[in-house]
């Protein structure tokens, strides 16, 4: 028995029914790739491929690709997303984005500590909080990011630090506010290296999350939270991750950069 399920001792018919009660959300993070043009070119050829999408379909792109992905997926079921914003509404931040300009361009989503960003641009939990709740107050929907460095895994210290990482990107948001919250767990040894975490590794930490969202608010808003699992994910390896409790969708670097794996991902999601 999986620590997951003995945080959520419930029988499977409950537990297929929140399933299905939570939004499954299939997100890109394409990172620093794409051009403006490229972006127009990749939504004209992704639209037709989700358009009967049973998920939440989104692109997390460039600020410089954003204005033109907008334009390519109005009148779509595509949302489209930010990878990154500044906590400060406004001033003498050159080269920072605010989440008032985001909201304002009819940006929907923005990632939030991914891994990258705590890796190479000194992002902390605490900046991590800052701009979730900047985020929120724009009305943008954050997707944070959490997970455990391998040596932290290894160390057998993945509950810890995950949980530390959610407890502190949720400080001073409201139980009404998590239903615009998305966590991705992110095992960093499994970004970008073609190393995925196994379906019931996945499974057992977003499990984890769930609890640690359970103590700060209660089991309705755990049962509710949209919990993405990231980590080289792909078409093949899609459904079984997927398919778990806990996974209700997934954050997707490489693949999402190919409209066709991206939408066999998103077929994928059931
Ligand atoms: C990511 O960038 O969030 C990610 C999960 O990347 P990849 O799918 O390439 O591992």
């Amino acid at each position: 028995m999986t620590l997951s399920h003995l945080c959520f001792n419930m029988e499977k018919d409950d537990e297929k029914m929140n399933k299905q009660l939570r939004k499954t959300v299939i997100a890109g993070n394409w990172k620093m790739n794409k051009t403006p043009s490229e972006t127009t070119t990749f939504v004209s050829e992704l639209k037709d491929k989700v358009s009967g999408a049973d998920c939440e379909v989104v692109i997390c792109v460039p600020f410089v690709d954003l204005q033109n992905a907008i334009a390519a997926a109005k009148g779509t079921n595509i949302k489209v997303g930010a990878e990154n914003l500044h906590y400060e509404k406004s001033g003498a931040f050159t080269g920072e984005v605010s989440a008032d300009m985001l909201k304002d361009l009819g940006v929907e989503y923005v990632v939030i500590g991914h891994s990258e960003r705590r890796q190479y641009f000194n992002e902390t939990n605490l900046s991590v909080n800052k701009k979730v709740i900047a985020a929120l107050e724009a009305g943008l929907k954050p997707i944070v990011c959490v997970g455990e460095l391998l040596e932290e895994r290894e160390q057998g210290i993945t509950e810890e630090v995950v949980s530390l990482q959610t407890k502190i990107a949720l400080m001073g948001v409201s139980s009404s506010d998590m239903k615009n919250i998305i966590i991705a767990y992110e095992p960093v040894w499994a970004i970008g290296t073609g190393k995925t975490a196994t379906a019931e590794q996945a499974d057992e930490v977003c499990g984890i999350i769930r609890g640690v969202i359970s103590k700060l608010y209660n089991n309705d808003v755990a049962e509710s939270t949209t919990i993405q699992y990231g980590g080289s994910m792909n078409a093949k390896n899609a459904s079984e991750l997927l398919g778990k409790y806990h996974v209700d969708g997934g954050l997707i670097g490489g693949a999402s950069l190919k409209s066709e794996d991206f939408s066999i991902i998103v077929s994928a999601a059931k």
